[in-house]
């Protein structure tokens, strides 16, 4: 009856429902977004707290349930159930709080989608998988930390609130869950730098975090990137490449030049530690993929091919603004002092600190 594909784990213990819509505090003017209703154990007690629930649901059948389960009651009126794919749509509901006893398969893609909202809500009360829920806590220097921690600690504070044991749910699933309580930065307090461009950086750090970002930001496509985007900075903002190349015949430049004729003096470390990202991957046949899936395919070829650098030649090596771009790039790791240090080992705030002297440089990662 229950469809797997879809992480269709239905709460069977009233309990635990209670306990999520009440971590959410909600007012009674409150617009709350349930992603993933189900049969409604959670959505008719946010029902009774709420203005307005409005129910995103993938599968029909259990939209046709919770409708069904309200109806004819006063929460009726205030029920609003959206069919369809809630990573599908182009926004999220505006919404003050959000609640969902989160399908596997999207906890990372909802939680993203949840920090790039311009307005996001005040408040999310979501369960996750234990494994999923630990990312989300992870510290600097924990084997968990990742790109979604970094996202989660720099747009929202994030609370542990409760574990859930498998048995709490029909079917049971094979791992146990964690509730947490996700509080996003709003209004004056939100960072003031635009979401594409810090999780950018953060992809680029990560996609090798146990290496230096020297070493993260020595890969060609990867400077063929820095590249193409500081050229679109110049046209959009009337800087004459041309200058800027004069201009940046600085020290740095020659670096650069130097690196064109093969000298980069960059931590181009071999694989002596053993991708950590690996760990993830290995939570049972349920844990969904690192949050790394959605990344560009340049970033995901081997490592072996980054030193060799032979494969395909994304650009010409003699092209004045690639050294330039590269110069600025080398400039910004050592000016920060955070070139020898790890992904790993770096928290937000280094790589807010980063992200703005590459801004300075007129380099973006969008
Ligand atoms: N809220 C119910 C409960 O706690 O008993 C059901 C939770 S169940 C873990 C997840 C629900 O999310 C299922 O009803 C499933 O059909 C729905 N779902 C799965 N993927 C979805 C998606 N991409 N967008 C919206 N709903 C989805």
């Amino acid at each position: 009856k229950f469809d797997k594909d879809f992480g269709q784990h239905i709460l069977k213990n009233p309990g635990i429902s209670d306990a999520i819509v009440d971590k959410a505090y909600l007012k009674p003017t409150d617009v709350v977004v349930e992603v993933g209703p189900g049969t409604g154990n959670i959505t008719v007690r946010a029902l009774e707290k709420a203005k307005k629930v409005i129910a995103i649901e993938l599968d029909p059948r259990m939209g046709a349930e919770v409708t069904k389960r309200v109806q004819g009651t006063p929460l009726a009126k205030k029920l609003e159930v959206i069919l369809g794919d809630v990573i599908k749509m182009p926004e999220m509901p505006p919404c003050d709080a959000l609640i969902s006893n989160t399908p596997y398969q999207i906890s990372s893609p909802l939680i993203f989608k949840m920090l790039a909202m311009k307005n996001p809500p005040r408040v999310a009360v979501l369960m996750f998988q234990r494994e999923f829920a630990k990312r989300l806590v992870a510290k600097p220097g924990d084997a968990l930390y990742s790109r979604l921690s970094v996202n989660v600690n720099f747009w929202a504070t994030c609370k542990h609130i409760m574990k859930v044991g498998k048995q709490n749910f029909k079917p049971p699933p094979k791992v146990e869950s964690d509730v947490v309580r996700i509080e996003p930065l709003i209004g004056s307090a939100r960072p003031d730098v635009a979401f594409e461009e810090f999780d950018g950086l953060l992809r680029i750090a990560f996609n090798r975090k146990n290496k230096t970002l020297n070493a993260a930001f020595a890969i060609k496509e990867v400077l063929a990137m820095c590249e193409r985007n500081y050229k679109v900075y110049c046209s959009l903002n009337n800087i004459p490449i041309d200058e800027s190349v004069s201009a940046a015949g600085t020290a740095g430049a020659a670096t650069a030049e130097e690196d064109a004729a093969g000298g980069m003096d960059v931590d181009m470390e071999d694989n002596e530690d053993a991708e950590e990202e690996e760990v993830l991957g290995g939570g049972g046949d349920e844990m969904e993929e690192d949050e790394d899936e959605d990344m560009p395919e340049f970033f995901k070829q081997k490592d072996e091919e980054d030193s060799a650098g032979t494969k395909t030649p994304a650009r010409n090596p003699k092209s004045k603004v690639a050294l330039v771009v590269k110069a600025k790039v080398l400039k910004v790791l050592a000016n920060t002092g955070l070139g020898d240090k790890r992904a790993r080992q770096c928290d937000q705030n280094d790589f807010l600190r980063l992200l703005l002297a590459f801004h300075e440089e007129g380099i973006h990662f969008s």
